[in-house]
């Protein structure tokens, strides 16, 4: 349905060009929950803000590659195609509703507004007001937002932050896109809100049969609800596959650190949760091989060296380490016996 092919992103800065992401290849299958995973500079915000090109175009670039949807170039639209494209086709719903509500409308106008912008009734006019407040009545219901007859005409200030990311999450579906991006949708919020938006998201899945792209730094916080997961790191997805192939059978270091520092069940409350030392590279100027590099106890020569060519370990499961090369001394020993025999052979 959506495919990105070998996509690359730069942005012009007073220190020099960054090279934000660089060759990425992603694909979200039709009713699919696709969660893009890493710390923040790794390049995943980057990558879904360029499916509706939301970035500045006075200071970003597109170098090189392609976003397919229906095998059409989104990367290729004009500003005025792609507006079409934007809340009809795709929406997208930001960490903070508090930037993306306007405070001075009520939550009913803002969505009475989209609706207004993007429906049409059977003559191709603009659907009516009444029409419009009855369905923005309706979204916010779906969204469980208590009392909406009522509270479609508070403002944004009235609502917790639980209730203003589902009146994001509305105003997103408000048109039923077909695809649904999330940029770390639930970062603000507490943990048993976090649950409730994560379930919501995954209603509008299962009901509605929307596509979702979810972006977040925390491999917790997707576990629920990703049906395959992306890990990127300095630019490159490092690692793909089923949400099983993840977090059960994950061949990349980085990977596995990220899975470390996540809280297990059962795990004694003082116990202190593994964190990857280390800062990300550099991508103004990105390292020539792996960029996990210096910060992984793995480390060889040619990781420093040469840049690891993706692993195909079945048919969604790719990977992209040296460890796993048919050529690297240690064999395709995975992860968890390399621990165990101290990087011994
Ligand atoms: Fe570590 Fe080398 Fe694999 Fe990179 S390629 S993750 S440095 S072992």
């Amino acid at each position: 349905m959506l495919e990105i092919k070998g996509l690359k992103v730069s942005f012009r800065t007073y220190s020099g060009e960054v090279q934000a992401v660089r060759g990425v290849d992603l694909e979200l299958e039709e009713g699919g929950i696709l969660a893009i995973v890493g710390e923040s500079g790794c390049g995943k915000s980057v990558t879904a803000q360029s499916i509706l090109k939301l970035h500045d175009p006075g200071i970003a670039s597109y170098k090189d590659g392609e976003i397919l949807l229906d095998g059409k170039d989104l990367l290729k639209f004009s500003e005025k195609e792609i507006q079409k494209i934007r809340g009809k086709e795709i929406s997208m719903i930001f960490q903070d509703p508090m930037t993306s509500l306007n405070p001075t409308m009520t939550v009913g106008n803002q969505i009475i507004e989209v609706l207004r912008e993007h429906e049409r009734d059977e003559k191709g006019h603009k659907i009516s007001k009444k029409a419009a407040r009855e369905r923005a009545v309706e979204l916010l219901k779906m969204v469980r937002i208590p009392n909406a007859e009522r509270r479609i005409n508070e403002y944004p200030h009235e609502f917790s932050g639980g209730q203003r990311q589902r009146v994001m999450i509305a105003i997103a579906m408000a048109c039923a896109p077909r695809i649904l991006i999330a940029d770390e949708p639930t970062t603000a919020l507490d943990v048993t809100v976090q649950a409730q938006i994560l379930e919501l998201m995954k209603e509008m899945q299962r009901e509605r049969g929307t596509s979702i792209i979810i972006i977040s730094h925390d491999m917790g916080a997707v576990a629920s609800i990703a049906k395959n997961v992306a890990v990127m790191y300095g630019g490159l997805v490092v690692e793909s596959g089923t949400a099983e192939d993840i977090f059960y059978r994950h061949e990349h270091p980085y990977t596995k650190g990220l899975l470390d520092s996540v809280p297990k069940a059962g795990q004694r409350k003082d116990r202190e949760l593994d964190s990857i030392e280390g800062t990300p590279p550099d991508l103004i100027k990105p390292p020539v091989g792996c960029p996990f590099a210096d910060r992984c106890k793995y480390a060889m020569q040619i990781c420093r060296d040469h840049l690891p060519e993706e692993t195909v370990l079945s048919d969604d499961h790719k990977c992209r380490c040296w460890l796993l090369d048919s050529e690297c001394p240690h064999k395709r020993l995975s992860l968890r016996k390399y621990d165990d025999s101290d990087g011994e052979e």
